[in-house]
């Protein structure tokens, strides 16, 4: 997952601090050590160690820590805070034209992810209530007109491709008619994709830059890839210097990558993260809060992506139901199967489940959840009574043999059921007990 080695040792070094009632100054220089360490084989960049580190030392070492009834806890906001402050704050929105059409320009190195972008961007959009148009100005790459067609098909959006994209044709005639086009066909957004080369280079930095020029773009966004390590940094330079943009959109977040270009990208361009591209499907893709991305990484929880997501793909009713009863008191075996059922039919039930706060504690049961498991799952509960789903505490010996006899399975697959239901159960108790108080902006739930 992002940041997964990252994560894992932010958050072992500050679960180290918990053990401690008082801190030490030397307990503090010992944390912040640590934490430099682990973002440095992160590839963040150095200057924002520096930086970052320098903050969270100063303020650990001050007095709201020192007065704190809970000084670790109190660090471990603060390291929250800093995270979400160099991931840039505030969450940025696209900015649209006040007359349409938006102009979105996408920049990057090839492999980047630009193409597929374009179809993820378009496809949010659409869901949005707009009209977008993709244009094919990657006349560069063998195949990249093809790319974007097929991925506007998936979105069901419109694409203007008049050129095959065999290296010959002018890309920035072919962006401004696009953009023309969009206007006298009343797309209320132009989304335009750009050659890339492997590396940076002077070409590609003209190209692009009198592309620029002749489209006058409202956002330019530059498209990198998340797992380019200690070169993220170069490339936004090269590209802010040759062509400048906007905004940045990281891709491949989903990577088992180190990562540290998320964390570098913001201080060292000065320029916001718009989105987070987290997979090769067109769904795998969402609008970028820095809040949320620093309580990912200290396993503080994700609820409100959560939500959201399952908002998304499941129905509403459905949603507001499930999601109350996560968060109250109330998660019958009901609620366990409904949740099972609507999160397989979403397909990226891993993916959300290590959005709970905990969730890395749970990895090894989540890992273990396989397709069969889950058409298994659903025949023990829909063999019990509904009075058993409702209050699984009356499903005695005799309650579970009959139950296991009725979906085929033995007695011991039901047991370890009723462990994990359990087990979820008592987790979002937890979360309902404000298990998860620092979730920025929530408050203690
Ligand atoms: P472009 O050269 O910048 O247009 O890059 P493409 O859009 O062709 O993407 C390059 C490769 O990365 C393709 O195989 C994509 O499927 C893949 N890709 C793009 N975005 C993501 C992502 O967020 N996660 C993963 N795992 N793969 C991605």
């Amino acid at each position: 997952a992002a940041f997964g080695s990252l994560s894992t040792r932010l958050t072992d070094s500050l679960a180290k601090l918990r053990t401690k009632g008082r801190l030490t100054p030397s307990d503090i220089d010992g944390t912040v050590r640590e934490i430099r360490r682990a973002l440095l084989d992160a590839d963040v960049a150095l200057d924002v160690v520096k930086d970052f580190c320098g903050r969270i030392r100063e303020r650990a070492l001050g007095a709201e820590v020192s007065s704190s009834l809970n000084p670790a806890q109190q660090v471990v906001q603060i390291v929250n805070e800093e995270l979400v402050a160099i991931l840039g704050g505030e969450q940025r929105r696209l900015e649209l034209a006040k007359t349409p059409p938006t102009i979105i320009m996408l920049a990057g190195l090839q492999g980047a992810g630009k193409t597929t972008l374009a179809g993820k961007l378009a496809l949010h959009l659409a869901g949005e209530g707009h009209t977008p148009i993709l244009v094919a100005a990657d006349l560069q790459r063998p195949n990249a007109v093809t790319q974007l067609e097929v991925v506007a098909g998936q979105a069901g959006v419109a694409v203007y491709a008049p050129e095959p994209g065999n290296g010959v044709g002018d890309p920035v005639k072919v962006a401004r008619d696009g953009v023309a086009l969009a206007r006298s066909r009343q797309h209320d957004v132009v989304i335009v994709d750009t050659a890339g080369r492997l590396g940076v280079d002077a070409e590609l930095m003209q190209q692009a830059s009198r592309i620029r020029k002749a489209i006058q773009p409202d956002e330019v966004l530059f498209v990198i890839d998340a797992m380019i390590g200690q070169d993220a940094v170069a490339t936004a330079k090269a590209f802010q210097e040759g062509v400048d943009f906007t905004g940045v959109v990281l891709t491949k977040l989903d990577g088992d990558a180190r990562g540290g270009a998320a964390l570098s990208i913001r201080g060292v361009t000065g320029r916001p993260i718009l989105f987070a591209s987290t997979g090769e499907r067109l769904e795998d893709f969402e609008p970028f809060h820095p809040d949320r991305m620093a309580s990912r990484i200290l396993d503080l929880g994700d609820i409100l992506t959560l939500i959201e997501q399952a908002q998304k793909s499941f129905d509403e009713e459905e949603a507001r139901r499930v999601t109350e009863a996560m968060l109250t008191d109330s998660f019958t075996l009901e609620d366990f199967l409904k949740q099972l059922q609507q999160v397989r039919k979403a397909g990226n039930f891993k993916q959300m489940l290590g959005m709970l706060p905990g969730a890395k504690g749970l990895r090894e049961a989540i890992d273990g959840f396989d397709e069969g498991e889950f058409a298994r799952t659903e025949a023990i509960i829909l063999s019990m009574t509904p009075r058993e789903r409702k209050q699984s505490k009356i499903l005695n010996g005799s309650r579970r043999l009959r139950i296991a006899r009725g979906s085929g399975v033995t007695v011991t697959e039901v047991n370890q059921l009723m462990q994990r239901f359990d087990q979820a159960a008592k987790m979002m108790k937890t979360v309902a007990k404000g298990g998860m108080p620092n979730i920025p902006g929530m408050g203690p739930m």
